[in-house]
């Protein structure tokens, strides 16, 4: 919950924007699931010091079997054992890259290369040792990680150093055209104005 609620604005949010918008039915279900989660919890939890404003919030909550009409009959949710070290220190990892990242966005749109950060396409000159983090992520994901249309991950030197020891990021103008839906730029888009994956979920 710690990562979840101090950074739900900033980082989870900005994240999962394309999965509740674009994706399948199945991942957008499980973001669905993650933030209704969030809400019915940080709700329960605000209801002692705000106890109008919780019970106004909790009265727009769809409520499942169990749940009572007013908030402050619900019990606090249980504390769940903290996320391991090893969870946290990949998160650590993922977010200084992402720092990285985003200096070099700035710097592409400074440049006046790209104007949203969907369009750019990202190359990240790594150390071997950062190269297997990285591949261990669905590429997919790690655009949306970066807000960007496509990753690229190469095992060289190059690019913009940051703090991250190993890594080196470069940005373009993505290949390809904007897809209507999704926004992402991709070189396969068809005479329908999307995506391949937009046009699947759609079902064209
Ligand atoms: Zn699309």
């Amino acid at each position: 919950y710690n990562f979840c609620v101090i950074d739900m604005s900033n980082f989870y949010m900005d994240v999962i924007k394309d999965r509740l918008y674009c994706a399948d039915d199945h991942a957008r279900r499980c973001a669905q699931t993650a933030l209704y989660r969030i809400l019915v919890d940080f709700t329960k939890l605000l209801a002692p010091i705000l106890c109008f404003t919780s019970q106004e919030i909790w009265s727009y909550v769809p409520k499942m079997p169990g749940m009572k009409d007013y908030v402050v009959f619900e019990q606090m949710p249980e504390a769940k054992p903290a996320a391991g070290a090893e969870f946290s220190a990949k998160w650590d990892r993922i977010m200084a890259i992402r720092d990285d990242v985003k200096k070099v966005l700035e710097q592409t749109r400074a440049d006046k290369l790209i104007g949203s950060s969907l369009e750019a396409a990202l190359t990240l000159h790594c150390s071997q040792e950062i190269y297997d983090f990285l591949n261990a992520i669905p590429m997919d994901e790690l655009a949306d990680l970066f807000i960007v249309s496509q990753v690229n991950l190469e095992q060289n030197e190059g690019g913009v150093k940051g703090v991250v020891d190993g890594l080196g990021v470069s940005a373009v103008h993505a290949a390809g055209a904007k897809c209507l839906r999704c926004w992402k730029y991709e070189p396969a888009v068809g005479e329908n104005g999307l995506c391949p994956r937009c046009a699947k979920v759609l079902g064209m």
